[in-house]
């Protein structure tokens, strides 16, 4: 069978042949019907020092995956059917820390867990793989057009979860700020994770805003205005206006992974405000930054600043539940997301270069 891999040492993907994997009593075969392609993948290949398998030379690629259910061994525990739809956990937890033995790999203690596709286990750019029942999250088919989707949309929905924990501590009666007020929610970044959380916050009944660099007219920019929310363009300090007009922002959620704009945040946001980060600034890079007014907003008003990565199997089960949510509310928008479908006939063309006004590019695999 084929797989897309990348050799140790090097930042060319390259299609390989592979026997297809057969799965232990307790292993569930799985074929790939497609796999997102995200910007981790892409930050693999540009540094090229793959974290391949223990004693293999190349690393499978991939951990956006929408699968079906092909054979199951003996032994396996589960409630799937041959031919359900799957999506899979990418995290393998450490099997030492009271996170990962409590099925929260997403928080594990020691480091010393696995991910597929990233970190030492391959992933799904290949046409079938095998893995343990626990990580495979049923799809129901309704969302087979959509369920490829239901990794980066675990992200949101984390941060989003971690959210409702931390607004907990700065509502009352149930209702935060002033009375009868919509809560101000800004998403920055509109890759995949930006635009699932902005649909969230959608749903969710906020008022939301996307801060990006895009111009009026621009095609990404209408397809974030078409689900109601308001784009803020960083270039001409449209958030720092809007801000000084109307308040700052109570939930911030971050997906964009540069550093020079994670710090500009924390001073968009309002009292008891809540920043979330999701992405990861690559290399070092000094910057000037007003520390002590940083802290001293922390403090005198109650902000919260933490980090998210990775997911839990209630984040891709409360994921698909908003899939559903955004299809029947913004049928365009959520089918919209997927911008390009290659097969394995043309995938070397959405590895080569990002189309200008991609947010979602999938290998199909059936
Ligand atoms: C994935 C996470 C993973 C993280 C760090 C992200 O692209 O969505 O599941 O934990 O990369 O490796």
């Amino acid at each position: 069978m084929k797989a897309i891999a990348l050799r140790k040492n090097s930042t060319t993907v390259e299609l390989i042949d592979i026997p297809r994997p057969r799965p232990k009593a307790d292993e569930v075969l799985v074929k790939t019907i497609r796999c997102g392609l995200c910007g981790t993948d892409r930050e693999i290949i540009r540094r090229g020092i793959p974290d391949v398998p223990p004693g293999e030379d190349f690393l499978i690629l991939g951990h956006e995956c929408l699968g079906r259910v092909e054979s199951m061994g003996a032994e396996t525990e589960t409630d799937l059917k041959v031919g359900d739809l799957v999506a899979v956990q990418v995290r393998r937890g450490c099997n030492q820390c009271n996170a990962c033995i409590g099925d929260h790999v997403d928080y594990c203690y020691t480091g010393r867990y696995t991910e597929r596709g990233i970190h030492k286990v391959h992933g799904f750019f290949t046409e079938y793989f095998v893995d343990k029942p626990k990580y495979l999250i049923s799809v129901p088919n309704d969302l087979e057009d959509l369920g490829v989707l239901a990794e980066p949309m675990s992200i949101s929905t984390k941060a989003y979860e971690i959210i409702t924990r931390l607004m907990g501590r700065v509502c009352f009666d149930g209702a935060c700020s002033l009375r009868g007020r919509k809560e101000k929610a800004l998403v920055a970044g509109h890759g995949p994770i930006g635009i699932l959380a902005a649909l969230l916050f959608v749903v969710e009944g906020y008022d939301v805003s996307v801060l990006g660099r895009r111009e009026k007219g621009d095609f990404q920019r209408e397809f974030i205005e078409f689900f109601g929310s308001r784009y803020l363009n960083i270039a001409g300090d449209e958030d720092r206006k809007f801000v000084d007009k109307e308040g700052g922002f109570f939930l911030i959620i971050e997906a964009v992974g540069r550093g020079e704009l994670m710090f500009r945040l924390p001073e968009l946001l309002s009292r008891n405000g809540i920043l979330i980060l999701t992405g990861v600034p690559r290399g070092p890079q000094e910057m000037c930054f007003d520390g002590n007014s940083f802290m001293a907003n922390l403090v005198r008003y109650n902000q919260t600043v933490t980090g998210t990565v990775n997911a839990s199997r209630e984040n891709f089960q409360m994921g698909l539940n908003y899939l559903r949510m955004f299809k029947e509310k913004f049928p365009e928008t959520a089918s919209g997301i997927i911008t390009g479908r290659y097969t394995l006939n043309n995938w070397q063309e959405a590895f080569d270069k990002k189309a200008p006004n991609e947010i979602k590019a999938v290998i199909e695999f059936e």
